[in-house]
This record gives C-alpha cells, sequence and structure tokens, in this order.
C-alpha cells in the first residue's frame, strides 16, 4: 500500500500512515486470501473487473467488500494497482432479508449506485432504476422514446455493435464510455451488459448496469500526475526529467542538434534546515523552484530531482553563450534579495553544466557529466558554475 484517501481510513479504522508500507492481502479474511491474489494477479494482467472480499478493519470486524482492481500503467509499465473498495455490509444484509423473493431485485435495484437498466431487442426501455435519476439525471420519459439518448454520439456505434454481438454470441460485454448529465456534462461511464434468454434460448432483455466512474478516472489521472510531478514544487520530478531527456537524446541524433544540461544544486542547504527549520527549508525550496521556472523559457525543462538538487534541459544549443546567457540570468535570480517566513536569507548555489554530445551519450552518461561539473563546483569553493563537454 503507496497511498490511500480519507474513506479508506474510515473504512479500515487504521490511518493511511499505519497502512502504508504494508501488504494489501494481510487486510483480507484468510480464506479469501488465495482468491485475493488471484485478484491481484488479474488486475496485473490488465484485467478490470469487480471482485468481492472480505476485509478485517483495525478492530477485527469482518466487512464484506465489492472491490475493483484498475491497473495504473506508466510508461507503457504496470506501476501499481488502484483499489477502490465499497463497505457491502449494508446491501448484503438488505439482500439476505429478502432472498428468493421478488422484492429482492427491487431492493437492490434501488439501492446501488449503480443504475440498472433493462433493454429489450429494439432496445427499448423495460426499465430503469430510480438511481438512474440520481446519477445521471436521467429523464425515463425521454428515453422511452430515444434509447442511447444520452450517451456520447460518438459511442454509439460501438455500443449498438456490442448489443447486437453480445445477443449473437450469447455473452456478457463491457464497455466505457462518455454519458450526458444535465448539470456535470459528460459522466465517464462504465456499462456491464448482460444479455438475458427464456428457456429455449430466445432473447428476452438486455440488462445493463451502469457505473459512473469519472471519480475513479480522476484518481487514476491524479495518480498519474504525482508519478511524474514533485509535490512541494509542482515541477516535473526526477523521472519525468529522465523521460524528457531520453526524448531529447533520440531527436538529437536524428537532428544533430545539441542540447545542454543545467545542474543546480543550493549551496549549504542544510543549515538552513538546521537554523531555521525544516518547514522554512520546504519554502525556500519552493521559491528556489519557481525562480528557476520563472527565469528560463516556457521551453526550457526545468524538474527537481530530489532534495535542493533542480536541473533544466536546455534544446537547440547551437553556441555555448546562448546557455552562458540562460546561466547568467539563473545567478541573478538566485542572487536577489530572499525573504522567506520573515528571515532574511543567503542563498547560493553550485552550478554544473553538460554539453550533449554526438557519440552515443546516454541519460545517465549526461547525467554523471552534469554531477561531475557541479561537484567540481563544489569542490571548488561553492556558488560557482563548472562546465563538462562529453568527448
Ligand atoms: P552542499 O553545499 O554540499 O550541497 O551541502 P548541503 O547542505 O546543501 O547538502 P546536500 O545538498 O548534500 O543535501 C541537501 C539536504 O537537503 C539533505 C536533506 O537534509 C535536505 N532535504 C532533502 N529534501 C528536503 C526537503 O524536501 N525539504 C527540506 N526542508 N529539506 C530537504
Ligand atoms: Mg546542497
Amino acid at each position: 500500500i503507496t497511498s490511500g484517501n480519507r474513506a479508506l481510513e474510515q473504512l479500515s479504522g487504521y490511518t493511511v500512515n499505519e497502512l502504508i508500507g504494508e501488504f494489501f492481502i494481510d487486510f483480507v479474511e484468510t480464506k479469501d486470501k488465495e482468491e485475493a491474489k488471484e485478484c491481484l494477479a488479474q488486475a496485473l494482467n490488465g484485467e478490470l473487473r469487480d471482485y468481492r472480499l472480505n476485509f478485517l478493519d483495525k478492530s477485527g470486524t469482518l466487512m464484506g467488500c465489492l472491490v475493483k482492481l484498475t491497473p495504473i500503467i506508466l510508461d507503457g509499465r504496470q506501476t501499481g494497482i488502484f483499489v477502490g473498495v465499497k463497505d457491502m455490509r449494508e446491501l448484503d444484509k438488505l439482500a439476505s432479508k429478502y432472498i428468493d423473493s421478488e422484492e429482492k431485485f427491487r431492493i437492490i435495484a434501488e439501492n446501488v449506485q449503480d443504475v440498472i437498466i433493462l433493454l429489450n431487442d429494439k432496445q427499448e426501455y423495460l426499465y430503469v432504476s430510480p438511481s438512474g435519476k440520481e446519477i445521471f439525471e436521467y429523464d425515463q420519459q425521454i428515453g422511452e422514446k430515444h434509447p442511447f439518448l444520452n450517451i456520447h454520439p460518438g459511442d454509439v456505434v460501438l455500443l449498438e455493435d456490442r448489443f447486437q454481438q453480445a445477443i449473437k454470441d450469447k455473452k456478457s460485454y463491457k464497455v466505457e464510455l462518455k454519458a450526458m448529465h444535465v448539470n456535470k456534462g459528460w459522466i465517464w461511464t462504465e456499462l456491464n451488459g448482460t444479455p438475458v434468454f427464456d428457456d429455449n434460448g430466445k432473447f428476452k432483455y438486455m440488462l445493463l448496469i451502469a457505473r459512473d466512474i469519472s471519480l475513479q478516472k480522476e484518481n487514476v489521472d491524479q495518480l498519474e500526475y504525482y508519478a511524474y510531478h514533485d509535490s512541494l514544487t509542482g515541477l516535473p520530478n526526477r523521472r519525468f526529467f529522465t523521460n524528457r531527456l531520453q526524448e531529447i537524446l533520440e531527436q538529437e541524433e536524428k537532428t544533430g542538434e545539441g542540447f545542454a544540461v543545467i545542474l543546480i544544486d543550493i549551496d549549504d542547504f542544510k543549515q538552513i534546515n538546521d537554523n531555521f527549520g525544516h518547514e522554512t527549508g520546504d519554502d525556500v525550496i519552493q521559491e528556489f523552484g519557481s525562480r528557476l521556472r520563472e527565469v528560463l523559457d516556457s521551453k526550457d525543462f526545468v524538474a527537481r530531482l530530489g532534495g535542493d538538487e533542480f536541473i533544466a534541459l536546455i534544446a537547440n544549443i547551437h553556441e555555448e553563450g546562448q546557455i552562458l546567457e540562460k546561466v547568467e540570468n539563473i545567478q541573478q535570480a538566485i542572487q536577489a534579495s530572499w525573504s522567506i517566513d520573515d528571515y532574511a536569507l543567503n542563498i547560493s548555489a553550485s552550478i554544473g553544466i553538460a554539453f550533449s554530445s554526438l557519440s552515443g551519450s546516454t541519460a545517465t552518461s549526461v547525467f554523471k557529466e552534469a554531477d561531475k561539473a557541479m561537484y567540481n563546483a563544489k569542490n571548488s569553493g561553492k556558488n560557482l558554475v563548472r562546465f563538462n563537454r562529453p568527448n
């Protein structure tokens, strides 16, 4: 577990900090552990599905939950799984009360967060659960006349295709699409369709379960954002920078255009933490990041590598003079007076510059050259600029 939200704390009784670093599987009830492992393996295979699993909360209480696993894919690689957990205890209690009764369907349909829709073979509405009004502001009256009325026009053909195919194959299907909400606009929706047949194999109706997945999509987007950005300064992080560097190295091979990397490390930053506290240190890092961002061009790529270390990637370098001017501007921005949390601070930084060469530089070698130059500046007394030209 690497992160969690407030709802997770409420559900589990643990704080997010207590959960970070723990294994998801350890919170699953013993008899469900094997199944949970399988679910994780399937999710890592890119399969999006819902599972029923029992968890134990902090007090040891058993919680029947609906679990949704979404793989997080970064740079084409699985880097984690986004887990959505829904407490099903109330609903289970209701369902068990009405088991084997007509009521069961009605109670479930009226209480789930999902919209349950029944369509006949002409795709006319037989039933839309009350949640349809709540979640999609779906007006059943209009819906009866125009099937798929609130579906994004770009999704309708696919939807009709899948509808017919499911009847032919007698198989369920799932699509993600956008549905219109009168006030909220387009809502990302997951639609599960199951064709239902009578005893003679004749198609009776299509059971559709529609779910608002916009929050889940947002979460995935947000996780992706944090995977590539530094949360303190909002600047791109090392991963993002390395990707960009690799891109530009490939580009350089084709176009022969040079680039330079400027590595900047604040001098004696530990003393700022020690003398003024870690929070003031954080504020200095933030201000440092925004000064760098401001003084460089919008097409220069600025990132925080970590700690008090920043880096800028300057493309299309034809002569050293271009870089010298940028570095001068950076130095001026650092030399300008610093007033952070009412403290007047003296800030300086050591700067190392690496120029690209066309003889097979790699991201690693570029980092190394810039690092060497920067340490050279540190060792020569700090508050200095040093260059390194590979080959
Ligand atoms: P040097 O001049 O050689 O660079 O010395 P320095 O004191 O700046 O030390 P160095 O760059 O090696 O280490 C930076 C320190 O910054 C290490 C750590 O204590 C501190 N640090 C790292 N990340 C953060 C952060 O996010 N916030 C704060 N406030 N301090 C951080
Ligand atoms: Mg430093």
